[in-house]
């Protein structure tokens, strides 16, 4: 079988395969809708979790279960499926102390296009098909449904995490599809003012329409500074960050008032070593005892939360087709979808591929 793999660090190409196995609890499933995610740019073109080699890339997949194990109940050949980003061993020591993405060691849960073969080749493997999958619902758009594996998913996550009460003030720093999820989630959890910070226009566009009350423009004039100037100095209850740099934790700390917390869903890139550091501002962190918290998460996987996600969305809860701005027709354009992610021309919200 084909499929669009990471061959090293800074190369991408299509190569051939043997066909996936699997276990008696496990699926083989064929692709239906695909999207490329900044994740699989950080790990391709910044080397962000280490070398790989010949891994098919793609964590992000609506699809048709092809095959299933012997032991599977729910799923049958023909089913159209969501397919998580993060498919956790639920039976883990992890998963039981309720942090089901960390099973197997930090981000082990992320398996596809981590350390097993991704979601961009004709057919992949989904490991405990009962626990990882969920039914797609009849009437969802495959450019709705394909953002819930990974940006509905982390950026509500992003909302959760920032344990936002009625009517509090919440930054998302950085407006591309993960944080205009995290838009959304916050709005859904009540929030009061949302401060938007990005600058591509159709990204502006939708985070309005999810419910930002103020955008912010970090490339005129400085973040912090512009959110404190809009709540009389004294910043917001939560920071979401879902976009910038190494640096960013400066400005999520700096925007964040006493009592807060900072929920970072963001993937820092580059280096490998623990010479590798993200600089804290030490005053306005009040020299790391002002109640500015930082939380941090990977993105939850599973059926339960597919099926809740589904339920946000099948109930009008949210529209995340409005993020899917490019939208291809064919398998052989994943390659195209995914070099403009990594390009990320001012009209990009997500690149979608239609199978
Ligand atoms: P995008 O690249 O599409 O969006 C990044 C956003 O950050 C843009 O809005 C950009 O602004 C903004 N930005 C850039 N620099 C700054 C800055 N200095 N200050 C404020 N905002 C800035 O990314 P995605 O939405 O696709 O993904 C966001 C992050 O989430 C990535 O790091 C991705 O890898 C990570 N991720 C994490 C997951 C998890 O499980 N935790 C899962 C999935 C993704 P502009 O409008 O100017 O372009
Ligand atoms: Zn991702």
């Amino acid at each position: 079988m084909k499929g669009l793999a990471m061959l090293e660090i800074g190369e991408i190409g299509w190569i051939e395969k043997e066909r996936p196995t699997y276990g008696p609890r496990d699926a083989i499933v064929k692709p239906l809708a695909l999207a490329p995610c900044t994740s699989d740019v950080h790990t391709v073109w910044e080397g962000a979790i280490g070398e790989r080699h010949d891994l098919i890339l793609g964590h992000e997949a609506l699809g048709v279960v092809d095959e299933v194990g012997s032991e599977v109940r729910d799923f049958k050949p023909g089913d159209r499926v969501i397919v998580p980003a993060i498919t956790p061993d639920w039976e883990t020591e992890a998963a039981q102390r309720g942090y089901p993405s960390q099973t197997g060691g930090p981000l082990g849960g992320w398996k596809f296009s981590n350390f097993k073969d991704g979601v961009f080749g004709e057919f992949f493997h989904v490991n405990l098909a009962d626990y990882n999958l969920a039914h797609l619902p009849e009437g969802m758009s495959l450019e709705a449904g394909v953002m819930l594996p990974d940006m509905l998913s982390t950026g509500f996550m992003g909302a959760e995490n920032a344990k936002i009460e009625f009517g509090a003030s919440v930054a998302v720093l950085g407006i591309g599809p993960v944080g205009l999820s995290a838009i959304a989630g916050a709005k859904l959890r009540g929030a009061g003012r949302i401060f938007a910070v990005g600058t591509r226009p159709a990204a502006v566009n939708v985070a309005k329409e999810y419910g930002a009350t103020d955008i912010i423009n970090y490339k005129e004039g400085d973040t912090a500074e512009q959110i404190r100037n809009k709540t009389g100095g004294a910043g917001v209850d939560a920071v979401i960050i879902a976009g910038g740099g190494p640096d960013i934790l400066m400005d999520a700390i700096r925007a964040a008032r006493p009592g807060s917390v900072i929920s970072n869903i963001n993937y820092f890139g580059q280096g490998m070593g623990d010479e590798d550091t993200i600089p804290l501002p030490r005053v306005a962190w009040g020299f790391g005892m002002a109640d500015k918290n930082i939380m941090t998460g990977l993105c939850p996987g599973g059926r339960v939360r597919m099926e809740r996600l589904a339920e946000v969305v099948m109930h009008g809860r949210m529209d995340p087709s409005l993020m899917a701005t490019h939208v291809f027709k064919g398998f052989d354009k994943l390659e195209e979808a995914l070099l403009l992610m990594k390009e990320k021309p001012r009209d990009l919200i997500k690149p979608v591929v239609i199978v």
